[in-house]
């Protein structure tokens, strides 16, 4: 199960919804944040039959998408990017 195919991206000063795999394809600086919780994320490639995913860099408990979710409210990350 992945689902966290989807990220944003930082462009032109403004957030845009795209997948993983076209966020890599940007090759871009520009920073990357989490659609739920606003987090700093990190991409990863496809790899064997993982999809290309992202994970929090900071790990967020409010968020469903973190595996450290606590199940509870959804929170905003406490370092988000805005
Ligand atoms: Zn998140």
């Amino acid at each position: 199960m992945n689902r966290n195919s989807k990220c944003e991206v930082k462009q032109n000063g403004r957030w845009h919804l795209v997948s993983v795999n076209d966020a890599l394809e940007l090759d871009t600086k520009e920073d990357k944040r989490c659609p739920t919780c606003h987090g700093r994320v990190r991409l990863h490639h496809k790899g064997g039959v993982t999809p290309a995913h992202f994970e929090h860099r900071e790990k967020h408990e409010g968020c469903p998408q973190c595996h450290r979710y606590d199940g509870g409210k959804v929170r905003l990350h406490p370092h988000r990017l805005d």
